[in-house]
């Protein structure tokens, strides 16, 4: 393998700098991006190793769009995995598409039309698409630039994520004009990336392993005795997390998934469950529920998470012990994706082990145990034997594995639960070598992980060393051996004013989310929010220097949130010392005000009498929009009656409950006045109100 960096200063690079900047928002790469990009742009095979939540699909992204032309075709294992990247993209403004069995076939050439004509720069597949013929004689006629392998692992069997679709990809790169490929994972296992460059068949590849760093996750392991302790500490986490904050619950089998969500419900915490037992339309349905954030806590099996891009997991609890460090760091890094505070709780209790290694034999049986049933086979002259029979005691596990690897290798046939062997001389060619180290593998597995739930010193080392970093020491100062008690705790409380603006941000976030029907997140992430709320740009251009804030989300939602952020709006008069000092000069300057431009054009429509929906239609701006622009002007004085809008029974039952302070925040204003009144009406009415007030002080100076 080699691993020689190529340049990063060319002009492909600063394209791809720029394009990271104007597509999605971010100034800087993070760690590892930039090696991967300049990789890629320079034309060679790469695997990139990088931590969940590292930041993988912006290392095929930029690359895909940096370049004028050349289409990026992306395997994703998963349908939920492909719409919240294709939805994250529209919302960048960027050209994607998926193909899946959920698409019509009409659509399917509608899509590979827009591909063959250029116009389309990524096109999300799942595996399978690659044995349909028409699909491929449709990709033969289109200028894939690049091919890129998302969660790669799940080609080898050494990982935990096996997928046989993904065994035949090495040979889907010459039926598509041999671009090169890219191929990305979180797993660190040698033996795993071996298997990736292997069977994908990469020619000289550049490996990329990142930092396995995630600073903003705080990891913790919580010793607890009993099913019932862990319980009391999980609906305790719960309660401690803010009811807007969503937490993902593992637990180790469907059974635990099944009593741990009961155990909430009875204690009135909301939570869904989800475990492959249940029907596809219910898993389905309850994954968009969590990335849309109607849904708050999910307890589930491992089954849950690789479909989930959902960046603001504030905490992932794990009941009980996973099969190894990669299993844990893959699913606890589903926590803090966007880079915000989050935490990653362990409960351990040392009887956890016993689950583990009833898996271990159920799936990885020792190869005395298939020598023995073979034999048991061929004893009986190649009848058909029902599987039970195998078994020295009932229930005996991992004779179906066992039964299993006999199939594999030919010696074997079973239909349903009757199995009879196929020839009796073939007691060498059982692999006995290879299964017992798939069985030590697993063990040694295991034993890392637990080692890390008995850890008395940093966890974050233990990981980091883990995942091959050995130069990291020391004491991270953010994971539960590293913190004193009182310190645990420390910095939980978030500022309250910053809080309510972030609320009010997520609240006009949800507005644009339902009308358009995608999750929130790919409209903006918290982390962009939280940016928001701290830096409080007062125009387009701060605007633009929100992290995740790119030229095509400017257009479309920069006027809702500045209007937001405008005096008229929250926080018009700060508390005074809790806002960060930054900030507060550009809250006081309150001279004369000049309305936006687009605010003008809305003003126009609004004099010539047109509803708030036809001024949105005219306009092709949502309502959220036009409904900003309105409480802009009305703030303003540039209208000044919101009759039209607000009639006049709501508007004085607004204003009995604001009384004569300010306003404040939308949220808790809708709560006293009654849901029957919407959002809009409140913002209009607020804005309105606020300046009534304003006048009435002027015209009595001196209070
Ligand atoms: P992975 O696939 O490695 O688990 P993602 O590609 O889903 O991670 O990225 C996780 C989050 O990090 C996303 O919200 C993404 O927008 C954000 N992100 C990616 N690159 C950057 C960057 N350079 N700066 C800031 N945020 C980034
Ligand atoms: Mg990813």
């Amino acid at each position: 393998m080699s691993t020689s960096a190529p340049p990063k200063n060319d002009a492909a690079f600063e394209n791809a700098r720029q394009t990271l900047a104007d597509v999605f928002g971010y100034r800087e790469f993070r760690p590892g991006q930039a090696e991967v990009i300049a990789a890629v742009l320079a034309g060679r095979d790469t695997l990139a190793v990088m931590p969940t939540g590292g930041g993988k699909s912006v290392c095929y992204q930029v690359p895909a769009l940096a370049r004028e032309r050349g289409l990026t075709v992306v395997v994703s294992p998963l349908l939920a995995l492909m719409k919240d990247q294709v939805d994250t993209l529209r919302q960048a403004g960027v050209a994607a598409a998926a193909i899946n069995s959920t698409v019509a076939r009409d659509e399917q050439a509608a899509v590979l039309a827009q591909a063959q004509s250029g116009e389309l720069r990524l096109l999300y597949v799942a595996p399978e698409r690659f044995s349909d013929g028409s699909f491929m004689t449709g990709l033969r006629h289109c200028q894939v630039g690049l091919l890129a392998i998302d969660e790669a692992h799940c080609i080898s069997q050494w990982g935990h994520d096996f997928r046989p679709s993904y065994r035949d990809l090495g040979g889907v790169r010459a039926g598509i004009g041999n671009p090169p490929i890219v191929a990305l994972t979180a797993t660190a296992d040698p033996r795993v990336r071996d298997d990736i460059v292997a069977r994908l068949k990469l020619k000289r590849p550049v490996v990329h392993v990142a930092g396995f760093d995630r600073p903003n996750l705080r990891f913790d392991v919580v010793p607890v005795k009993s099913l019932k302790a862990k319980g009391e500490q999980i609906a305790d986490r719960l309660r401690e997390l803010g009811t807007d904050e969503s937490a993902i619950i593992y637990c180790g089998t469907r059974k635990r998934v099944e009593e741990v969500t009961d155990a909430l419900q009875k204690q009135r915490i909301r939570a869904a469950r989800y475990h492959a037992g249940m029907p596809d339309e219910d898993r389905r349905r309850i994954q968009e529920a969590f990335a849309r954030d109607s849904l708050r806590v999910i307890v589930a099996t491992n089954a849950f998470g690789m479909g989930i891009d959902k960046p603001d997991v504030r905490l992932v609890v794990h009941h009980d012990l996973p099969e190894s460090l990669e299993s844990y760091y893959q699913e606890a890094g589903r926590a803090g994706r966007d880079g915000g505070p989050a935490e990653c709780v362990l409960l351990y209790s040392p009887r956890d082990r016993q689950l583990r290694e009833f898996f271990i034999d159920l799936s990885h049986p020792p190869a005395e145990t298939v020598v023995r049933v073979y034999r048991a086979l061929v004893n009986d002259g190649g009848n058909r034997v029902h599987v039970r029979e195998l078994m020295e005691q009932e229930d005996e596990p991992g004779i179906n594995a066992a039964v299993q690897a006999l199939v594999d290798s030919g010696l074997a046939e079973r239909k349903g639960y009757m199995v009879r062997a196929t020839r009796p001389d073939g007691i060498d060619d059982i692999d006995t070598a290879g299964l017992d180290e798939h069985r030590e593998h697993a063990t040694r597995k295991l034993d890392e992980m637990e080692r890390y739930a008995q850890s008395m010193t940093c966890l974050r080392v233990r990981i980091l060393k883990y995942f091959g970093d050995g130069r990291a020491q020391g004491n991270c100062g953010n994971c539960g051996p590293c913190l004193a008690p009182p310190a645990r705790y420390a910095n939980a409380e978030a500022e309250g004013e910053e809080l309510e603006l972030f609320r009010e941000l997520r609240a006009l976030r949800r507005q644009f989310a339902d009308e358009q029907n995608v999750p929130p997140f790919t409209i903006f992430s918290d982390a962009t929010l939280h940016d928001i709320a701290q830096r409080r740009p007062r125009n387009r251009a701060e605007f633009l220097a929100v992290s995740g804030v790119g030229q095509v989300k400017l257009e479309r939602y920069g006027d809702a949130f500045l209007a937001l952020l405008r005096p008229s709006g929250l926080g018009a008069e700060p508390a005074p010392g809790r806002m960060g000092r930054a900030a507060a000069p550009a809250r006081k300057e309150r001279g004369p005000r000049t309305l936006s431009p687009t605010a003008e054009v809305t003003l126009e429509l609004a004099r010539d009498g047109a509803s708030l929906g036809e001024i949105a239609a005219k306009r092709g701006l949502s309502s959220a929009t036009i409904t900003t622009h309105l409480a802009e002007l009305l703030a303003s004085g540039a209208i000044e009656d919101p009759a039209p809008w607000v009639d006049n029974v709501t508007l004085a039952r607004i204003r009995n409950v604001i009384g004569d302070g300010p306003a404040g925040a939308l949220s808790p204003l809708r709560e006293k006045v009654g849901d029957d009144v919407s959002y809009e009406q409140l913002h209009l009415a607020r804005a309105f109100l606020d300046r009534e007030r304003e006048s009435r002080q002027r015209a009595r100076p001196g209070t």
